[in-house]
């Protein structure tokens, strides 16, 4: 099957780290059951809530290096010093499936996966301010002064390749990004082209070549 026969649509949403991103999708999760989070595989130690298999695969570096070897991501980068990658198994049988998925990785992973899916649609969440976005960090509480400060360093560079990206949504007020997120996945839902993939027993019924 290739990408463009996917029954399924690809989102893909990037932000600088503590933009709200995981937070954001977490809530299009919970009132879109047609929505499926990709989890990636990561070289980074959990933070306290976090679940192996639920918000990553925590691997180490050999088995990243082995994972690289045998071709089993899509795409992957170095991000803040650590490793992420999308593996084919998180992304394929759910779309083939016809689910749509969203993934939630850097902006070098998203172009990544704009060569591979000519189909994807790639969403940039910027934070309203730097003061902001160093607040959400702090507030988070889930990373040292030394780790927030990386991440601050590498925001500016995340934030110069906006211009790749199809959508941008500002947080500023998260009922609001919401919204925005949801119009955009609901918008895609209704092009033409997906339209055909999601129904096209109707178009057939419809005698719509
Ligand atoms: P505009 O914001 O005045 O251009 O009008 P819109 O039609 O875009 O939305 C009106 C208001 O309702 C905005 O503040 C939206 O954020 C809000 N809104 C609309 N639908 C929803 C929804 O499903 N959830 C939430 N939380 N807010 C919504
Ligand atoms: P990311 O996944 O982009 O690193 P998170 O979803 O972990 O970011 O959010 C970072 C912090 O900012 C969290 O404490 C979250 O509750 C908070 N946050 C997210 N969106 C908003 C918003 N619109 N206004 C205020 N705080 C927010
Ligand atoms: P965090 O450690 O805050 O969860 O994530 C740090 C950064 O790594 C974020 O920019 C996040 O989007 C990115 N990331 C998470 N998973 C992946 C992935 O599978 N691939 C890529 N390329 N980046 C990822």
């Amino acid at each position: 099957m290739t990408p463009m026969d996917y029954p399924g649509n690809l989102f893909v949403v990037a932000a600088p780290s503590g933009t709200g991103k995981s937070s954001l999708v977490k809530a299009l999760l919970e009132v879109d059951s047609r929505m499926e989070l990709s989890v990636s595989h990561t070289t980074r130690a959990p933070r306290g809530q976090e679940v192996h298999g639920r918000e990553y695969y925590f691997v180490s570096d050999e088995e990243f290096d082995r994972m690289i070897a045998a071709d089993a991501f899509v795409e992957w980068a170095q991000v803040h010093n650590r490793r992420y990658g999308t593996s084919r198994k998180a992304i394929e049988d759910k779309i083939a499936a016809g689910a749509d998925i969203v993934l939630e990785i850097d902006y070098q992973g998203a172009l990544q996966i704009r060569r591979q899916f000519a189909n994807a649609v790639l969403i940039f969440i910027l934070p309203p301010s730097w003061d902001e976005l160093r607040r959400r960090l702090q507030r988070r509480g889930e990373d040292s002064a030394d780790v927030i400060e990386l991440r601050l360093r590498n925001a500016a560079e995340e934030m110069a390749h906006v211009d790749a990206f199809d959508y941008v949504i500002i947080n500023e007020v998260f009922e609001r990004a919401l919204f925005d997120l949801k119009t955009i996945t609901h918008s895609q839902r209704l092009r033409v082209a997906a339209q055909r993939r999601a129904r096209a027993d109707v178009f057939s019924a419809l005698g719509i070549r």
